[in-house]
């Protein structure tokens, strides 16, 4: 039989390189993870081959009856985790999630209040360039000087003030748990709608490391690729019979066209193992993990956005070092840990330049390492760190070739894939 080697191997070869580069890379990028052999078996199977426009049951092509017991298996495992009435899993991604949600409940030109990009909320919560913040009339809290927290005072001053019709929580760089019951105390005294975007944290709520924000909101997003380790993709939650129907129209018809029934099959499975007693062993693990690496680096000298975390992610403040996120984040790559720079709260530096890089435990702790090797990590970066603070923006090559040694090492005792 063909193989894609032979068919087409310069693609075969990027994707041989990419595993190699899973393997032998240390990932702290926050927003990633690493999916089991089952979900990618689901995710490239031939339900990539098949047209389901509409819902299971209710389609508008024939021969959908395999594909719709895919769909309704992902939908009710996924309400399952979430104690949710109602779920679509059609969203491509978390940012259509989003949209979705926006398109069935406002119209151009309305206002929603959402967290600022800057203070660690996402582009698809109404930043300039983003159709969000184009399209609508986007307002952002921010989080207090002094804790570095969300401000939930001026949450609230700027809801009563502005009247939005929608109040979102959640966001890409939050590191402690968010009160909802506080943010639906303040939208329902302005009648607004509240949606939390879980796509960060929805693996925590999940495995019961983090509360469940169902009970306080009318919508829940979030995407299927990060904490939880499924495949890329977007989801939206409720349990309002009435929201149900109208994120299901504006998902398709309004955005999508046919669902990508593979990625389906895939988050399926995800799910399943989601619901599994190990995922949530695997959750406490990564918020152990994440508390490991915070404390390791404040005793390397580095200071962490709210002086600490409760989660998978947190925001590491370079300034102690007088070093800034864009050389970090490259100068850890020639070392072999990968991470992406980030703005810190109230950053003096431009977004591509940052104060700050992003750390998560997610995909770490998948292949395997605990506490002892979060700390270790933690060592290497801070070496890593010192050289560029001593030596300027190209860093210390010997530094960093001996820290790329020992990630090797690291990385050899937690391979990725060993079967591939
Ligand atoms: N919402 C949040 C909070 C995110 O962090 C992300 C991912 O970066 C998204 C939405 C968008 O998800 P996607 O990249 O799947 O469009």
């Amino acid at each position: 039989a063909e193989t894609l080697e032979s068919r087409d191997p310069d693609i075969a070869a990027a994707i041989r390189n990419e595993l190699g580069r899973q393997r032998d890379e240390i990932e702290l990028i926050a927003s990633e993870n690493i999916v089991s052999a089952a979900v990618m078996e689901a995710q490239g199977s031939v339900m990539t081959n098949k047209y389901a426009e509409g819902y299971p049951g209710r389609r508008y092509y024939g021969g959908c009856q395999f594909v719709d017991v895919a769909e309704e298996i992902a939908i009710e495992r996924l309400c399952k985790l979430f104690d949710a009435g109602y779920a679509n899993v059609q969203p491509n991604s978390g940012s259509q999630a989003n949209q979705a949600v926006f398109l069935a409940l406002l119209k151009p030109g309305d206002t929603y209040l959402a967290m600022d990009l800057a203070s660690g909320g996402h582009l698809t919560h109404g930043a300039p360039p983003n159709m969000s913040g184009k399209w609508f009339n986007a307002l952002h809290y921010g989080v207090r000087r002094d804790t570095q927290d969300i401000d939930y005072d001026q949450l609230e001053a700027m809801a009563l003030e502005h009247k939005p019709k929608l109040i979102l929580a959640g966001g890409s760089a939050i590191p402690r748990i968010i009160d909802m019951k506080r943010f639906r105390e303040i939208a329902d005294k302005i009648g607004a709608y509240l949606m939390a975007d879980m796509a960060h944290f929805a693996g925590l709520i999940a495995g019961g490391v983090y509360p469940n924000p169902m009970e306080h909101v009318h919508v829940l997003t979030s995407t299927t690729h990060k904490t939880l380790r499924g495949p890329r993709g977007g989801v939206i939650l409720t349990n309002d019979e009435d929201l149900a129907k109208k994120f299901n129209s504006a998902v398709f018809p309004g955005l999508q066209g046919g669902p990508l029934m593979h990625v389906i099959a895939g988050k399926a499975v995800a799910f399943g193992e989601a619901l599994r007693p190990e995922f949530a062993e695997y959750q406490k693990q990564v918020v152990v993990n994440a508390k490991a690496l915070a404390e390791t680096l404040i005793e390397g000298g580095l200071d962490i956005v709210t002086g600490g975390t409760d989660t998978h992610v947190m925001l590491v403040d370079l300034r102690p070092k007088g070093v800034k996120g864009n050389a970090t984040e490259k100068a850890l790559g020639r070392a072999h840990i990968t991470c992406n720079k980030n703005g810190i709260p109230f950053d003096p530096e431009k977004f591509t330049v940052t104060s700050g890089i992003r750390l998560g435990t997610p995909a770490g702790t998948t292949r395997g390492f605990g506490e002892d090797e979060f700390r270790e990590i933690a060592r290497l970066i801070v070496e890593v760190v010192d050289g560029l603070a001593a030596n300027g923006e190209d860093g210390n090559a010997e530094v960093e070739t001996a820290v790329r040694a020992k990630v090797q090492s690291l990385c050899d005792r937690f391979p990725v894939y060993p079967n591939h």
